[in-house]
């Protein structure tokens, strides 16, 4: 039997989801061992032994896998961002759809054949246009500045972060000098008041950042000099906001914002269109890559102008407008007051007319778009990564559309769905993981159903 601290061999033969390593020891345990690779001869110390798994580190690479390239980051290992810094970009595409594959064929019952080539992303640094930097004090009472360790609260000291564009990483550099000297503006679970995290966003075809700062409170000690040093040295920041949440909490923003330089949104393109960003609201983070996204779900919709079209967990309606020429008339529908503020600003200023969109639950307002006979051609669905409600899908197959479409992700909630859209009169034709988030394990899918009878 193995216990804590035995040293052992293993040869690392697939990954998990989350992009750990995985071992069998001559005994059945299953070993999960982080930052190696698949043909990895390792000794592992072993961590933590539960029934018939249990989890090591490495103690020592014997034989590299073929797939292994150096860390070009100093905290990749400690830093819970990057699980794939330590392989070639092809390997990590190919552990991404095998990923896709292994839960459509284990959970959604499907053919893996039905799972295309994944589409790379354009840039694998550099891509992110949000970046959340939590803010601490460690225990000498310093104060720290970087990103949470893997499944933890810890802060990993770093301000210099591949996937961040540079401006992201001299913005927080000077932010930290601010700080740094004022350990009483960092917030603490005791005063409540300070600051917690640096929140980050970039408009890359205009090149605007928007700097927000989440603090327990509105003013802290010296804000006045803060703001003008950073707009000074920085004239990309368009807008800064204190965003303000006391909660003693995970969920990084509170409800909140006040604009203390500047605008309340930064402006970004997309696909062709102009689209306002504000702090609260969704905008997705590889921009390059979101064009060939909503590219893929383009196809897939079919448009030919005749449509309704439904965009569900619209965000600030980006996928809906990018398609609202190819349709008759566009419905989306987002939770966020804002976002959907945004949606419709967007489709002013982009001079679409034939958009409506909805601030409600996503499963609700279906329900009451099914009440009011509305008949729509084509559905898409981006929902968060816990998926959808039974209830939406059932409602939606009521509705009869000839096709959905389903952005995801989270491949194993998109497969539990797929399962259900499949007893209810629908074929998933195609699959196409897309990477938008290179480096770390998360992967996108869009997937084409339509009814049987169409
Ligand atoms: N399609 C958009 C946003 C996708 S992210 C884009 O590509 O930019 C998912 C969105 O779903 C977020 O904007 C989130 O606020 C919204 N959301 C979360 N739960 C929801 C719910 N129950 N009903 C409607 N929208 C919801």
């Amino acid at each position: 039997m193995l216990s804590k601290n035995d040293i052992i061999q293993l040869n690392i033969t697939s990954l998990t989801s989350d992009g750990d390593g995985v071992a069998r020891t001559g005994e059945g345990i299953v070993v999960f061992v982080p930052n190696t690779a698949v043909g990895d001869v390792i000794d592992a110390r072993v961590l933590k032994v539960k029934k018939n798994v249990a989890y090591a580190r490495v103690e020592e690479i014997l034989a590299p896998s073929p797939d292994r390239i150096e860390p070009d980051c100093p905290v990749s290992r400690q830093c819970g961002g990057c699980v794939f810094r330590h392989i070639s970009y092809e390997a990590e595409l190919a552990a991404k759809r095998q990923k896709v594959v292994d839960c459509v064929t284990r959970i959604g019952k499907l053919n893996g054949e039905l799972v295309k080539n994944i589409i790379p992303s354009k840039n694998i640094d550099g891509y992110r246009n949000k970046a959340m930097i939590p803010v601490g004090l460690d225990k000498n009472g310093e104060v720290i500045m970087g990103f949470y360790a893997r499944h933890s609260h810890r802060i990993v000291p770093c301000r210099n972060c591949r996937l961040s564009p540079e401006i992201f990483n001299r913005i927080a550099d000077d932010f930290y000098h601010f700080i740094s000297h004022r350990p009483q503006t960092v917030y603490t679970p005791q005063n409540r008041g300070g600051i917690r995290h640096l929140y980050l966003r970039y408009a890359e075809s205009t090149g605007d950042v928007m700097v927000c700062i989440v603090a327990g409170k509105r003013h802290f000690e010296d804000d006045l000099i803060l703001y003008d040093s950073l707009k000074e040295k920085h004239p990309q920041i368009k807008s800064m906001v204190v965003n303000i949440n006391p909660d003693d909490t995970n969920v990084i923003l509170g409800k909140k914002c006040y604009t203390v330089y500047g605008e309340d949104c930064i402006t970004d393109t997309l696909c062709g269109l102009r689209f306002d960003i504000a702090p609260r609201s969704f905008y997705q983070v590889n921009r390059a890559q979101a064009e060939r996204l909503y590219g893929v779900a383009k196809d897939y919709a079919q448009l030919t102008g005749q449509e309704t079209l439904i965009d569900l967990y619209c965000g600030t309606g980006t996928i809906g407008l990018s398609m609202a020429s190819g349709c008759k008339r566009l419905i989306g529908v987002e939770i966020i007051p804002e976002a959907i503020e945004n949606a419709n600003a967007n489709a002013q200023r982009n001079g679409i007319s034939n958009a409506r969109f909805i601030c409600a639950d996503a499963t609700e307002a279906v329900a009451k778009l099914k009440g009011e006979g509305i008949t729509p051609d084509v559905i898409i669905v981006d929902p968060p990564r816990k998926g959808l409600t039974p209830e939406l899908i059932d409602t939606i197959a009521q509705m009869d559309p000839d096709r959905v479409v389903y952005v995801s992700c989270d491949p194993a909630t998109l497969a539990r769905d797929l399962k259900i859209f499949i007893e209810k009169n629908y074929s998933v034709k195609e699959i196409t993981p897309v990477d938008l988030f290179p480096r770390t394990s998360h992967v996108e899918s869009v997937v084409i159903m339509s009814r049987n009878n169409a």
